[in-house]
């Protein structure tokens, strides 16, 4: 006996374009990939679905750099003025 692998699903990736010179925001990258989407629909033959998938990263909305501070939504550990601010109107 012999394992033989066969293909059950097949998926196609497809990315959205961020144009040379400039950087979409996650609404603009979105927007986008649900134009790609309608395209897909309406030209191509053979599809039987087609999602948007995406990744996400969380980040300071002042400056920013990385969050650090888990599942705390309204401080940073202090990445920047901006984000002290924050913290100190929410502490009270
Ligand atoms: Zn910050």
């Amino acid at each position: 006996m012999a394992m033989k692998t066969t293909y059950t699903g097949v998926y196609i990736t497809i990315g959205v374009e961020q144009p040379y010179g400039k950087v979409l925001d996650s609404k603009d990258l979105y927007a986008t990939a649900r134009d790609l989407v309608a395209q897909i629909e309406r030209h191509c033959d053979g599809v039987d679905y087609s999602e948007i998938n995406f990744q996400t990263e969380r980040v300071c909305e002042f400056c920013g750099s990385n969050w650090t501070e888990g599942n705390n939504e309204v401080y940073n550990g202090g990445c920047c003025a901006g984000d002290e601010k924050t913290v100190l109107e929410n502490v009270g």
